[in-house]
């Protein structure tokens, strides 16, 4: 049995970065207890299009958005590596950074969670990490979009498996999924583009330095 405080993933294209992300890192990591959230932007996302921004920018604009909150830094591996980002290699690489006790947490918003089933060796995040799951506007709560395929994926890890109890993820290093509340924030990384691009305020979506860099850069125009 481990008793760490479990450290928050979070990981995203980024593209930009926005309240609805930083929210969810932060309600992640009061409400389940975590020592803080690494944020993990994604280098080429396997799952869709090549984002509209190039990484180094992506990992700019997380590296602004953490820095005033102690809570949250910034992982640069998957943006410094040529290879296409999965999710599993980027768990394998922490496990060894982190020891095999430290208790980790996959931070996934329920559209995320939808779409686990595709992921490269998805039935395998469970050995490295347990996964905390928010309620997303606009997407159906986890409870009723969770995948048939999950349950005979889960094993004996996490018992029980789907679990409310923020004290059965630092009691052991992966396995547990745990659905939570957030305050619900429909703002999305596509809707703050096409505000951008049609040279709309974009404001209180996301943090001041987060869009004055992305001003200073004509990004999204
Ligand atoms: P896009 O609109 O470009 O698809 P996005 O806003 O969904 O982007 P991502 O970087 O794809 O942002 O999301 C990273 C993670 O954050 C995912 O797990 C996603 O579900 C979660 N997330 C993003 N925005 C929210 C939000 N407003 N509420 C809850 N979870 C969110």
């Amino acid at each position: 049995m481990t008793e760490r405080r479990p450290i928050g993933l979070l990981g995203g294209t980024f593209d930009p970065i926005h309240n609805g992300h930083l929210r969810l890192a932060e309600e992640a990591a009061e409400g389940l207890g975590l020592a803080g959230v690494r944020l993990i932007p994604a280098g080429q996302p396997p799952h869709r299009d090549a984002p509209a921004t190039s990484p180094h920018h992506r990992l700019a604009m997380a590296v602004l958005a953490a820095a005033a909150n102690p809570l949250l830094d910034v992982d640069p591996a998957e943006v410094a590596s040529p290879r296409p980002s999965y999710t599993i290699d980027t768990l394998e690489r922490l496990r060894r950074e982190l020891g095999a006790e430290q208790p980790l947490v996959l931070i996934l918003g329920a559209d995320a969670f939808a779409g686990l089933t595709s992921w490269h060796r998805w039935r395998e995040l469970f050995a490295f990490a347990h996964v905390a799951i928010a309620n997303r506007p606009g997407h159906a709560p986890h409870e009723r979009r969770w995948p048939a395929a999950l349950d005979p994926a889960l094993d004996e890890a996490c018992t029980p498996r789907l679990t409310r109890d923020a004290a059965a993820l630092a009691a052991a290093p992966a396995g547990c999924v745990m659905p939570f509340e957030m305050t619900p924030l429909a703002i999305s990384a596509t809707r703050i583009r096409a505000l951008l691009a049609g040279a709309h305020s974009a404001r209180y979506l996301l943090p001041d330095e987060v869009l004055d860099y992305i001003g200073k850069h004509s990004l999204y125009r």
